[in-house]
């Protein structure tokens, strides 16, 4: 079982933001931003290129929900999502990143590699 379907069924700790039948939002372990908050399906797909239209329509509506909630509605955010081996996905469990609470710098991940894109 993955980490992420770990945390959906509890047995490994996580600080919840939101959740819904479907859905899981929790905080970063390790946040690049103020608000760094992971938004999950809580059922497991691989990644977004394995997911389907009804799974993104849920998670669109979710994802609104927990930027109402955690104030960056207004203010503005960023929702990343790093699909397989070239999009530095390291945990295999659809997820999307939503970060906010300062102003992103277009590459705020990796800096040094984008001088070499
Ligand atoms: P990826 O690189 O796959 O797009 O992002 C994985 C994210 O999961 C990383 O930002 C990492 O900090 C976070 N992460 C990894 N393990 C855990 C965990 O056990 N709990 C939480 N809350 N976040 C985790
Ligand atoms: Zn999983």
């Amino acid at each position: 079982m993955c980490i992420f379907c770990k945390i959906v069924n509890k047995e490994i700790p996580n600080n919840t933001v939101a959740e819904n039948e479907n859905f899981l939002a929790f905080h970063d372990l390790y946040p690049k931003a103020p608000i760094h908050i992971l938004i999950i399906p809580k059922k497991h797909v691989d990644c977004f290129q394995d997911a389907s239209p009804e799974t993104m329509a849920g998670l669109t509506t979710f994802a609104q929900e927990v930027a109402r909630k955690v104030g960056v509605d207004n203010s503005g955010y960023r929702l990343i999502t790093n699909n397989g081996e070239d999009g530095g996905q390291e945990v295999k469990h659809l997820h999307f990143h939503m970060l906010g609470g300062v102003k992103m710098p277009w590459d705020h991940t990796h800096e040094d590699n984008h001088k070499s894109l």
